[in-house]
């Protein structure tokens, strides 16, 4: 006798963690924040450990009240989640089932395609282009009957690209109403190009779009889970009733709001993000590999069939990143201490390759 299994789940790839790093090695494979977190967040964080025998607000009432009024919507339209792929996870469950379709750029987020088979749908994966960016006419092209959402990742994770405000205006207006467009602004902190289409201003200016936010990587709390969706009326009702109540601990919202308030401190650090990300993108392009401009928190290396050198290059110098074998190494922007150690990585590897080209022009 063998235990049962449900229908559908051997189609579900396991998510993949980014590596943990040896004591003493730059951990840049997860997107995290290399900055431990701020003073005042800890100390909210400890003032509220006494009250963990009781259960969290479910409702996170106090936390969607501020959120509900910076962005000036009300706050029956936005949702916490533990961290953002809970939400996405909400999403998807709350318009789409069995056999239908959710589409999403490729590659794009890991998560992606194990939460609509989760849910029963069905993925749909639209190469990105040519210069590892969104094709929103073939995300358009590949729309079906059976289309029920269409995530767009921006910045996307792996690739950095992002979609400008005119390309994103006109992709929504493409679709048509009765698919739902999550734009996933997990890194938008990071972007700095001038032309950025903001979420927020297209949900408000579109009936069927939903936003998603995280406190993980610009406000540095991935260890605590949080984060928020901002969707219409009907989607996030629907989205209460998917979540697995409880989700979001009391010490998550409690830090949230603290990240909140403290915003101009975490500014500081994420313009030094943004600085050793530039920093690391000129240094692999410097030695030789076919970076990418980035608007995240991460390079994108598309070094294909060189991945797994580059990949043991860096790791032999303490440094352990995301590999897509035969595809591209994806390496976060860490403090200025972990990309020195990228760029001493990349020196030993040139003064090696060096050596052994003399070498072999000797033999
Ligand atoms: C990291 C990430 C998230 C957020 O994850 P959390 O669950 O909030 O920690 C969401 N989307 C993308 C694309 C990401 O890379």
């Amino acid at each position: 006798m063998t235990l049962p299994t449900r229908a559908g789940l051997e189609a579900v790839p396991a998510y993949r963690q980014g590596l943990p790093a040896p004591a003493g090695a730059s951990k840049l494979s997860s997107n995290e924040s290399p900055h431990p977190p701020l003073p005042s967040v800890v100390a909210a964080v400890q003032d509220r450990l006494g009250g963990i025998n009781r259960y969290p607000d479910m409702s996170a009432a106090a936390l969607r009240a501020e959120l509900a009024a910076r962005y000036e919507v009300d706050a029956a339209l936005v949702t916490v989640g533990a961290g953002s792929v809970e939400l996405a996870a909400q999403l998807i469950h709350a318009v789409a089932g069995d056999g239908d379709e959710v589409m999403f750029a490729w590659r794009s987020f890991e998560a992606y395609p194990s939460l609509i088979r989760i849910a029963g749908a069905v993925p749909v994966a639209v190469p990105l282009n040519a210069e590892h960016a969104h094709d929103l006419d073939a995300l358009v092209a590949a729309i079906t009957p059976r289309t029920r959402l269409i995530f767009v990742c921006n910045p996307n994770n792996p690739t950095g690209t992002v979609v400008g405000a005119d390309a994103l205006e006109r992709f929504v207006a493409a679709v048509p109403h009765d698919i739902l467009v999550v734009i996933d602004e997990a890194y938008v902190h990071f972007d700095r190009t001038d032309s950025y289409g903001a979420g927020i201003e297209l949900f408000r200016r579109h009936p069927h779009v939903a936003v998603l936010h995280t406190f993980s990587k610009a406000y540095g709390l991935a260890g605590l889970r949080i984060g928020y969706a901002i969707a219409p009326a009907e989607v996030a009702g629907n989205q209460r009733k998917a979540a697995i109540p409880f989700g979001v601990t009391d010490l998550a919202q409690t830090a949230a709001r603290a990240s909140l308030a403290a915003e101009d401190e975490l500014a500081v650090r994420i313009d030094e993000v943004v600085a050793q990300r530039d920093r690391l993108n000129a240094l692999l392009t410097a030695a030789g590999w076919p970076a990418a401009a980035s608007q995240a928190n991460f390079v994108w290396v598309p070094a294909g069939e060189r991945t797994a050198a580059l990949e043991s290059v860096l790791r032999d110098g303490g440094v352990v990143t995301r590999a897509f074998q035969g595809e591209g190494v994806r390496i976060s922007s860490g403090s200025s201490e972990d990309i020195d150690r990228v760029e001493a990585a990349l020196a030993a590897s040139a003064t090696a390759s060096d050596l052994s080209v003399r070498k072999e022009a000797t033999v």
